[in-house]
């Protein structure tokens, strides 16, 4: 989920407000006509005022799903409530589910990271190894810092190139390093860097990347190099106040991270840490990012999801929301891995948040404390759809990567489509709860392929890249038929993981599963295509 700038978020409420307000009206003159869709509306979905700015405005519905039971909340336990029984998908057969790329292939991040929970400093040696496997002959790397795109916070103190010093240039988020006898193909440069974080306060305008009053979250904090074109250019797309802008190349990924704090806090991070000599150590390959949230108050609750450990990571008094988001990530975890492919990695880390939306990251993503705060029982929520969005992007950003400011409808479509399958098989009457709540709520217009830069709002993009491109993908599936549709998502996924997909690709590997005509749904739903 994309996070959004303070400004916007400040005019969100009132925007939300109002309409809300226009939509109630409309609710009330006259059902939504649906004709054309294949999901009818069910009776009226009360809408009111979100009470929170987010990217899933919260609508509370009348709750004909049978509700969950309380679970029994035990450290380390796996939620004891049962959802409804169905068989998982079982598509036809899958093409060889391969792993990524060998670690070899991949740069190499070694990490060591102090950091002063207090003072809200992290100080950090790093080095990175970086095989050059462009193919062209580089005479120097762009690395994007996040952190630099702020004032006061990213302190560089020194910069090697194979352990001498080092020539470069760092505005805003371009660090440049002029690598002086330029790298060959098939030759690693070794690039070392020690630096300070200055954590800002978080909010919305900081993507929760830095310190709150009872959190500290390390996101996009370290310099990386960012995917290469080709002919010179690399990939590091500007900011904007809505959707995300990074695109991550594979890595392996070894953090060493100390406190210097009497009393370390709890620490939640995108691979399980050993704890050895008062050093948390993280082994994390093939993966997008290393992301880590500590807190003194977290409490945690753990799930298995069939060999995959899952950690809740929560605040004390939502322990009972906690527990329903560890099955809910559990239950995502099961079906997405039979119906898309295995999961990337050996774990799954859930971090409560005070920012205010869901966000991926690797390994780990985030639920807003609002969403726990409104947690209702039921699957019928923004706690229950987020969690399940935020776990499908494990797949869809994690496992197979896009440019999420120039296509972000390749992740951020499949994610909201995989809402869809997980109440399909999971919750199948809460189905046409989930497609009034999420998408018709919205009536979305938009083109699905628009950029993050393209929409003239957050409201916009939300509706074109996410809920223009679930519809996209669901008039898809009902043109080819759900044995091509799979057959082609699971293919998509074996053949891009561990890459950065294109819409090309997706395209490309659309029409080797089906000879169906769908020309008018690309006239409809895209710009370019
Ligand atoms: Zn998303």
């Amino acid at each position: 989920m994309p996070a959004m700038n303070r400004a916007f978020a400040s005019v969100l409420p009132l925007l939300i407000f109002h309409l809300s307000s226009l939509l109630l009206a409309s609710c009330l003159a006259a059902p939504i006509s649906t004709s054309t869709d294949p999901h009818p509306l069910e009776a009226y979905v009360f809408v009111t005022a979100n009470p929170q700015a987010t990217a899933t405005p919260f609508q509370p519905s009348p709750n004909t799903e049978t509700p969950i039971p309380s679970p029994t909340i035990e450290p380390s336990a796996t939620a004891t409530f049962t959802p409804v029984p169905t068989n998982p998908p079982s598509p036809t057969a899958r093409p060889t589910d391969a792993p990524p790329p060998i670690s070899g292939d991949n740069p190499q991040y070694t990490i060591s990271a102090l950091m002063d929970y207090a003072n809200h400093t992290v100080t950090v040696s790093q080095v990175i190894l970086y095989p050059n496997q462009t193919g062209e002959t580089l005479s120097s790397l762009v690395l994007g810092v996040n952190p630099n795109l702020w004032t006061g916070v990213f302190s560089i103190y020194s910069l090697t190139v194979n352990d001498a010093p080092g020539d470069y240039t760092l505005s805003g988020q371009w660090l440049t390093v002029n690598l002086g006898p330029a790298l060959q193909p098939g030759q690693t440069v070794k690039i070392g860097l020690t630096y300070q974080l200055n954590l800002p306060y978080s909010s919305t305008r900081h993507e929760n990347f830095g310190y709150t009053w009872r959190q500290a979250t390390l996101i996009d904090w370290y310099p990386f190099v960012v995917p290469y074109a080709g002919n010179g250019a690399w990939v590091l797309r500007d900011p904007h106040p809505y959707g995300e802008n990074l695109v991550y190349p594979l890595a392996d990924f070894r953090v060493n991270l100390t406190f210097a704090d009497s009393a370390p806090p709890v620490v939640a991070a995108s691979a399980p840490a050993r704890y050895e000599n008062g050093a948390f150590l993280y082994d994390f390959p093939n993966a997008r990012n290393f992301t880590i949230s500590v807190s003194p108050l977290f409490l945690v609750q753990t799930a298995d999801a069939d060999g995959i450990t899952i950690y809740s990571y929560y605040f004390a008094e939502h322990a009972a929301a906690a527990a329903h988001v560890l099955e809910m990530t559990r239950l995502a975890i099961m079906t997405f891995s039979s119906v898309y492919g295995s999961y990337p990695h050996t774990a799954l880390s859930v971090v409560e948040t005070d920012l205010n939306d869901g966000l991926e990251a690797d390994g780990l993503y985030f639920l807003a404390s609002n969403f726990y705060n409104a947690f209702d029982g039921t699957v019928r929520n923004n706690l229950s759809v987020i969690a399940v969005h935020e776990t499908a992007h494990q797949w869809w950003y994690g496992g197979v990567a896009n440019d999420q400011a120039n296509e972000p409808w390749l992740d951020e479509s499949l994610c909201t489509y995989s809402e869809r399958i997980f109440y399909e098989y999971n919750y199948p009457g809460s189905l046409n709860w989930w497609w009034n709540f999420r998408i018709y709520y919205y009536n979305p217009t938009g083109y699905v392929d628009w950029r993050i830069y393209d929409t003239g709002s957050f409201r916009a993009y939300v509706n074109a890249a996410y809920f223009q491109g679930a519809k996209f993908l669901e008039g898809l599936r009902s043109r080819i038929g759900d044995a091509a549709f799979y057959a082609f998502i699971q293919d998509y996924y074996a053949r891009n993981r561990g890459r950065i997909a294109t819409a090309n690709d997706f395209f490309t590997i659309l029409a080797e599963h089906t000879s169906v005509d769908y020309s008018d749904l690309l006239g409809s739903y895209f710009t370019y295509r």
